[in-house]
């Protein structure tokens, strides 16, 4: 006998009922590690850069319990020491202990330190050289996957006038590349692994899971941080800490007061600057708000998805020329990373001693199927001169050529801003120029 074709999906449908009221209950999946989820995440180059942002942070963490941790990309191995003779790895050590006391003296307790050697200049790419780019994105990735931050803060990826530490530049560089790729499942696919049995010894996937953070602020070590104010959300520092019974200004220079070994400052010197506010520069958010919101302004703890930045976007056809080596990674870097606005908050810069010498690269680069004859013309300052002198330049086909200059200043412009300026030609067309403004001061880190 032939049964209609609905008596038979009856009858699956009730076979399908009953095999799946028989089947157990898997055991629940354990949820990522509770005890290092943060709500801020900070990412620095050195112990004591979480100096910056440490009375507003010390007020949240008192005030509304968030969890803070911090991710140092260096052990400041370079640095100088104010309170003793040890230096190199024995620094190091020293340092990692100050920051652990620094910290904990506002309540923070988890801190890590990634493998970077603390590295003394001001070109970001030399940073990441000698970090290993690679190696220091997979750690600093990993302890976001680790640490499932709602916000970081860090180092504005930007070439400044100012301390414009390369360390401190390529923790911002580190964190919103990590921003960007914590919750994609293709970044370090090992982390994200599930363990097969995760009761054995052996396992090789670490049990990570993609995390999306909603929200990254920067911070700036410009002399001109003032110029920045506007751009991000600012926080005084004089309010009171209910339990210290003292301002978290206060409460910050304490913090300060534990790293021995670079607090060469004056008692009144330490209080101007944790007196000021504490400013940010916003650089994206994922959940709404506008630049100035609060940082916590639309977050709530429901996790996000996956956020594809705009990634790398090569040029439109055509010859281009423009300032090369960290300024023209930056402008890349910005537009993949969705933060463009950040080469709108000041035109290119940089700071030379009076009467020494500045490293300008340029970059001529061809986008086009026929090669290129080009010419450059500089106009410099009264007393300045460049070698060697810009002339007339090949460049193949979809190839770029790229000029290192060496410019020395002149001693009578010091302590003032100079603008130098080259411009380009090719078959009598004009092909782009690059203007550079360069403060003439002494104390600058070495290019
Ligand atoms: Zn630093």
């Amino acid at each position: 006998m032939r049964l209609p074709v609905c008596v038979m999906a009856v009858i699956i449908l009730i076979a399908g009922c009953i095999a799946a009221s028989q089947a157990q209950q898997a055991t629940a999946y354990p949820p990522p590690d509770e005890r290092y989820k943060v709500d801020i995440l900070e990412i620095v180059g050195h112990p004591d850069d979480d100096i910056e942002v440490a009375a507003y942070v010390a007020k949240l963490i008192e005030q509304q319990h968030k969890k803070v941790a911090v991710v140092y990309t260096t052990r400041g191995n370079s640095g100088g020491n104010a309170a003793g003779p040890e230096q190199a790895n024995a620094l190091a050590d020293i340092r990692e202990m100050e920051a652990r006391h620094s910290l904990a003296s506002y309540g923070i307790t988890n801190a890590w330190f990634i493998h970077g050697s603390d590295s003394p200049g001001a070109d970001v790419l030399r940073s990441l050289e000698l970090w290993g780019h690679g190696q220091a994105l997979e750690e600093v990735v990993r302890l976001v996957r680790i640490t499932r931050p709602e916000v970081i803060l860090t180092w504005m990826p930007n070439y400044v006038v100012g301390e414009n530490h390369e360390d401190h530049q390529g923790a911002g560089v580190l964190a919103t590349e990590a921003f960007d790729l914590a919750a994609n499942p293709l970044a370090f696919p090992e982390q994200i692994e599930a363990p097969r049995d995760r009761f054995t010894i052996s396992n090789y996937g670490e049990g990570l899971r993609p995390w999306q953070p909603k929200k990254i602020y920067y911070f700036s070590d410009a002399i001109h941080f003032d110029f920045f104010k506007g751009n991000g959300p600012e926080y005084a520092t004089g309010d009171l800490s209910p339990q210290r019974k003292q301002p978290y200004s206060r409460v910050a220079a304490e913090a300060w007061g534990q790293y021995k070994t670079q607090n060469d400052f004056t008692d009144a010197q330490l209080k101007e600057f944790t007196e000021m506010p504490v400013r940010f520069i916003f650089g994206k958010s994922l959940v709404g708000g506008n630049a100035t919101s609060d940082i916590f302004e639309g977050i709530s703890s429901t996790p996000i998805g996956y956020s594809r930045a705009r990634g790398y976007e090569p040029p439109a056809a055509g010859l281009t020329f423009e300032l090369g080596g960290p300024w023209r990674f930056y402008r890349q870097f910005w537009q993949a990373h969705n933060i463009e606005h950040l080469g709108k908050l000041f035109s290119p810069e940089a700071q030379v001693a009076p009467g020494e010498t500045l490293w300008v690269p340029l970059i001529i680069r061809n986008d086009t199927d026929s090669p290129k004859q080009v010419t450059l013309h500089a106009v410099l300052p009264t007393g300045w001169s460049e070698k060697p002198e810009t002339a007339n330049y090949n460049v193949s086909a979809h190839d770029s050529y790229p000029i290192q200059l060496k410019v020395s200043s002149s001693a009578a412009h010091k302590d003032s801003w100079q603008t130098l300026t080259w411009t380009a030609e090719s078959g009598g067309q004009n092909a782009g120029s690059v203007t550079l403004r360069v403060d003439v001061v002494s104390n600058g880190l070495p290019q």
